[in-house]
């Protein structure tokens, strides 16, 4: 029995788990509300792994950026791109959700709400001082991801800073960082239940409206991920790289279709390597540094994601949203992207990140968690797509692309 539950693909459990789960809901109607402690127990599990994958990824990311200093011309043009990227992603995703407001038509009254933390009026200084951490121990007991971030980054500094002596603890942070993805693994294990009660409670207590606001919630990650993609990417390979766009495009292929069937940047980075070298002419030294890191920390579709997922569990939960909360969205999205680990998934577990800092339910995930995967394959072959544009714009800036290659790439 388990080994038949096992040997189906945890996606295909998931879509199985939704589909019941919706039937179930609409049967049973508010009765359902009885099995919603499973949705609550996965979204638990969830929130558990925030703390521990942001402080390992973002040590060991930092550490091994370290490297920088010595690839600094590659690595100083990569980390721009990335970041501009980056930021058109995040503002596109709000605006999408801003614009189509796809929440905003579900009751959710019938939704007894966990405790939110309300959001507190600070001045400008009082948050600069916040994201200082006093006390490094209670910022993660108390699960604060922005000054724990600060720490983290601080410490891959020092880390860097100390060289040699720094290495063992390097290493720490590296194997902590797999160990963490690990543990995500075993919990994504919990989805087609969490998925099943969740959807069934969704179904049974909030009627059609609430399906319709997830189809266009996908709908809008489907349109945001593409726009992306063929004006961002588009615009990056035409005009930085100047390379035509069919044949980057045919020479990524390959990458992008394992990047949509894994939904894992990870498991589609051997792929891209070889896209990137082999079909795309790019020298290895400067491909294997800005695919593998891309593959860790420029994830656009995931930061565009993060953005309109937010915007929608405000919309849902009627959560007022002023200036200064968009540019929280706006960074905590950025850094969630950044933080967030290359498998299926990641962007999921980050939106209790960026939801806690704006007082947006975490119901939220529960509502959402049903349709992720279908919205999470988009996601990652955005980023990898992203990865490969990156990658060729400053292979040509540092000149170190093979046209012959290219063209070749062209005949196969
Ligand atoms: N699955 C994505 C990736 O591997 C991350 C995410 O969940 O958005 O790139």
């Amino acid at each position: 029995m388990l080994r038949f539950w096992f040997a189906i693909p945890l996606w295909q459990r998931v879509v199985g788990a939704l589909i019941l789960g919706v039937i179930t809901g609409m049967l049973w109607g508010p009765g359902a509300e009885s099995i919603r402690w499973m949705g609550d127990l996965f979204i638990r599990a969830i929130r558990m792994l925030v703390v521990p994958l942001i402080f390992f990824s973002v040590v060991a990311g930092v550490a091994s950026i370290g490297d920088l200093r010595k690839l600094g011309a590659v690595g100083w043009r990569a980390l721009l791109l990335f970041v501009v990227t980056g930021q058109i992603a995040v503002w596109m995703g709000i605006g999408l959700g801003v614009l189509f407001a796809p929440g905003s038509n579900v009751d959710t009254s019938a939704i007894e709400r966990g405790p939110t933390p309300e959001p507190v009026e600070v001045t400008a200084v009082e948050m600069l001082l916040s994201v200082i951490p006093e006390n490094p121990v209670e910022v993660m007991a108390t699960a604060q991801v922005l000054p724990l971030i600060v720490f983290a980054l601080l410490l891959g500094i020092g880390i860097v800073m100390a060289k040699e002596e720094g290495l063992p603890v390097a290493r720490i942070f590296d194997s902590g960082a797999v160990v963490m993805q690990k543990v995500t693994i075993i919990v994504m294990e919990l989805t087609p239940f969490g998925v099943f009660a969740l959807m069934a409670w969704v179904a049974g207590t909030l009627g059609q409206d609430a399906l319709i606001a997830l189809a266009g919630l996908v709908a809008l990650n489907y349109a945001g991920c593409l726009a992306i993609i063929f004006i961002v990417y588009v615009g990056i390979v035409r005009v930085l790289a100047k390379l035509p766009i069919i044949a980057f495009f045919r020479g990524m292929a390959d990458a992008i279709v394992v990047a949509y069937s894994t939904a894992s940047s990870n498991a589609s980075l051997p792929v891209t390597l070889r896209c990137t070298q082999r079909n795309l002419g790019v020298s290895r030294s400067t491909s294997s540094f800005v695919v593998s890191l891309g593959a860790t920390i420029n994830m656009d579709g995931t930061a565009m994601y993060l953005g309109l997922a937010t915007i929608f569990g405000a919309q849902i939960f009627g959560v007022e949203l002023v200036f200064g909360d968009y540019l929280m969205i706006a960074l905590l999205s950025t850094l969630g992207a950044i933080g967030a680990a290359g498998i299926p998934g990641a962007g999921l577990i980050m939106m209790a990140l960026v939801f806690s800092a704006v007082s947006v339910p975490l119901e939220t995930i529960a509502f959402v968690a049903g349709v992720d995967r279908i919205m999470d394959m988009m996601r990652t072959a955005t980023n990898v797509t992203g990865d490969g544009a990156v990658t060729v714009a400053v292979a040509e800036m540092i000149g170190e692309i093979d046209e012959e290659e290219m063209v070749s790439a062209d005949d196969v």
